[in-house]
């Protein structure tokens, strides 16, 4: 499928903030910079942004040295990836040992088949009581055997049985963490972006409605430009925080981007999903914001929400698409509000906009 047009807009948008990153910081326009720059300007890679902050901060610029180790660290060696190999050779090792056991157990199994026919002839054979015992004697010693090697078999399974469960549970959270945003915890883009899919084919499914609704923090940027960026942070995890005591289990909230935030509402009408949005605006409108170590007020931040309910014709990108109008609707009528699909400020004209996160 084609790559929607609101999409490649921001994907210019992404690149050229790059670029004039690079060009701020004296730095090469190589491939590994420019990696560097567009995923910072995207924000979906938390960890990359902190770290170049935190060198940012503390020396005032990036070496050759810190940007090809930010690089190495976040971009270059897939953390994941690693990971899921580790797990993987593991399961693999633990394959084999199980294998390995069991053809031991069969041999030992084979030997004391062999050995009771042996004895079956022998017994045919056995005139005296002396050679009967003897056969006895085989035959004790042989099924003495043949219980230890079943125990040895037994406690080799039961620590498999461990070891299994311990890796199922590695790669669960290799797994959950791959999905979730790690400066909020709320899910992240990835994960939304195939639990969306799902959320329609299920309200399709079901014949029931489902809202999305798409926020977007007002004035982050000079909130950022004013109190730096670790501040920011903060106020993206109190953001956060709000969406998910105002969601709860209705629904689905994710860090779609920088300082946007994305909510699927199941089962919900787009009048229900206004609510919600308002409950969402006004939990993170009323939150005085004040520095932790000094006490000093930062004052209030607001949130423009765009609300958008599944139509017949609808697939993700449209949805999400007509969300997004909305919330520049909302940008548009001047901030801290709740634009749905209906209200006429949703109608108006479009202006030709790059968002950037
Ligand atoms: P508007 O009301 O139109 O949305 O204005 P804005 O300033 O919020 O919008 P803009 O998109 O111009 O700026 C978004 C800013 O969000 C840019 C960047 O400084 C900030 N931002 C994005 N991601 C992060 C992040 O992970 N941490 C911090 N601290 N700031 C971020
Ligand atoms: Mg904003
Ligand atoms: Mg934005």
């Amino acid at each position: 499928m084609d790559v929607p047009k609101y999409e490649r807009a921001r994907t210019f948008a992404f690149a050229e903030m790059a670029l004039g990153q690079i060009r701020a910081l004296d730095q090469a326009a190589s491939p590994r910079n420019f990696a560097i720059w567009y995923h910072y300007t995207t924000g979906y890679n938390q960890p990359l942004n902190q770290a170049i902050n935190e060198t940012l901060k503390n020396k005032g610029r990036l070496s050759e040295a810190d940007l090809e180790q930010i690089h190495r660290q976040y971009l270059a060696d897939s953390r994941f990836g690693e990971r899921i190999d580790s797990v993987g050779t593991r399961v693999l090792d633990e394959i084999q040992e199980v294998i390995s056991t069991i053809d031991a157990a069969a041999g030992s199994a084979t030997s004391y088949s062999k050995r009771l026919s042996a004895a079956s002839e022998t017994l045919a054979r056995a005139g005296d009581g002396a050679a009967l015992r003897s056969v006895i004697e085989h035959l004790v010693q042989a099924a003495k055997e043949m219980e230890a090697s079943n125990k040895r078999l037994e406690a080799r399974l039961a620590s498999s049985r461990q070891e299994i469960e311990q890796l199922q549970h590695s790669l669960e959270a290799v797994r959950t963490e791959s999905l979730t945003d790690p400066l909020t915890t709320l899910a992240n883009r990835k994960f939304f972006d195939t639990a969306l899919p799902k959320a329609i084919a299920e309200a399709r499914g079901k014949g029931e409605p489902l809202s999305l609704l798409m926020a977007d923090i007002d004035h982050f940027k000079s909130f950022n430009d004013r109190y730096g960026h670790l501040i920011g942070d903060q106020v993206l995890r109190l953001v956060a925080l709000s969406m998910k005591q105002s969601v709860k289990s209705r629904g689905v909230a994710a860090r779609y981007g920088g300082e946007e935030f994305v909510i699927a509402l199941p089962n919900t009408t787009l009048a229900a999903a206004v609510l919600v949005a308002e409950q969402v605006r006004r939990a993170v409108m009323t939150k005085e914001l004040l520095r932790r170590s000094s006490g000093e007020r930062l004052g209030q931040l607001t949130i423009s929400i765009g609300v958008a309910v599944l139509r017949t014709a609808d697939n993700a990108p449209l949805l999400i698409e007509r969300a997004d109008k909305c919330l520049y609707a909302a940008k548009r009528s001047g901030r801290n509000r709740v634009i749905c699909e209906t209200n006429p400020e949703a109608q108006a004209e479009s202006v030709t906009r790059v968002r950037v996160a």
